[in-house]
């Protein structure tokens, strides 16, 4: 298998495994959308097979896991119930942990695949650390999360960290090209993604390179009140992804002005008005102000208020 942008990383687990060595927990860290549940899962295949775990391996244990039928291998990933948002729950832990006690059927170990373990309430992380501190029998936990920050303590003293910075971005534009992308398209997308394949592929697939261009035509344009209410009705009917995208496109297009300020870099001709219109101060606050607000986009607020009291913000500090 292809584990681009992260081989060293990949070939240090995986002598690990050939050495027998790795540890029962292994908890992967990094920017949402850059592989790290793509290599937990080759990671996986590799310890379950029954050879040597090379590629296109034909065992017993590989065919099933390709199959996704491997008795073995299980993957526990957040439930949303009710209107609460998704979460791992105690119960789906322990069930999980019921699965893991019993004895292996096709491999010599089990393997549990931890999706958003920062996703696990503290109920569920405490049941879950009984088992990584004393795992009955060979059990190999590997816990992905997009946030160091929100797991607790405890489990990650017990687990071996290993952390996945973002993608560079030409190794982005030569994945996008392969996927028949095109160049130009692929070097927009790719700035865009700050690291994660994933985003990367969502805005060339979903229309998210027009953003660029709204975002240009907004800067560009008086912002009045009228267009503010109108903007807001509209974006607040959006969904929160695309919001987040709208603020991403402007915080580029912001800071590339900015950098031709700092003489770090040429103007991209379709920015050059903006030069007239925005000076490093005005951009600066700018520049917070949208952060700010797209800290905040993910919390439970009313989309169309929130938008409208960011515009206004935004109109304020241009005056
Ligand atoms: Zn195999």
């Amino acid at each position: 298998m292809n584990i681009v942008g992260f081989d060293k990383e990949f070939n240090r687990l995986r002598s690990l495994i050939k050495e027998n060595t790795l540890p029962h927990a292994i908890l992967f860290t990094g920017t949402e959308g850059i592989g790290k549940r793509q290599i937990a899962t080759e990671l996986s295949r590799i310890i379950l097979c029954k050879e040597r775990g090379e590629d296109g391996c034909d065992c017993l244990s590989c065919r099933a896991f390709r199959e996704e039928s491997h008795p073995d291998f299980h993957i526990l990933t957040p439930t949303a119930k009710g209107k609460a948002s998704p979460m791992i729950r105690i119960d789906e832990v322990g069930e999980l942990l019921t699965d893991l006690a019993r004895l292996p059927l096709l491999s010599k170990c089990r393997v549990a695949l931890i999706d958003d373990a920062d996703l696990m309430n503290e109920a569920a992380s405490n049941r879950l650390l009984k088992t990584i501190e004393e795992p009955t029998g060979d059990i190999k936990f590997f816990l992905i999360a997009s946030k160091r920050s929100k797991i607790l303590p405890t489990i990650l003293s017990r687990a071996m960290p290993v952390s996945f910075s973002a993608l560079d971005e030409n190794v982005i534009v030569k994945l996008l090209t392969e996927r028949g992308a095109k160049e130009e398209t692929a070097r927009e997308a790719a700035r865009l993604s700050f690291g994660s394949m994933k985003r990367a592929i969502d805005l060339i697939e979903n229309d998210g390179l027009t953003v660029m261009d709204d975002c240009l035509k907004f800067l560009n344009d008086n912002l009045t009140h009228k267009k503010i209410f109108a903007m807001a009705e509209i974006m607040g009917k959006d969904e929160k992804k695309r919001i987040s995208g709208f603020f991403s496109a402007l915080t580029l297009i912001l800071r590339d002005v900015l950098l031709y300020y700092e003489g770090a870099a040429d103007l991209n001709g379709k920015y050059r008005d903006l030069i007239y219109k925005y000076d490093k101060a005005r951009i600066f606050n700018l520049l917070s102000l949208t952060a700010e607000y797209e800290k905040r986009l993910f919390a439970n607020v009313n989309l169309r208020l929130f938008i409208e009291g960011y515009l206004l913000k935004f109109r304020r500090l241009c005056l």
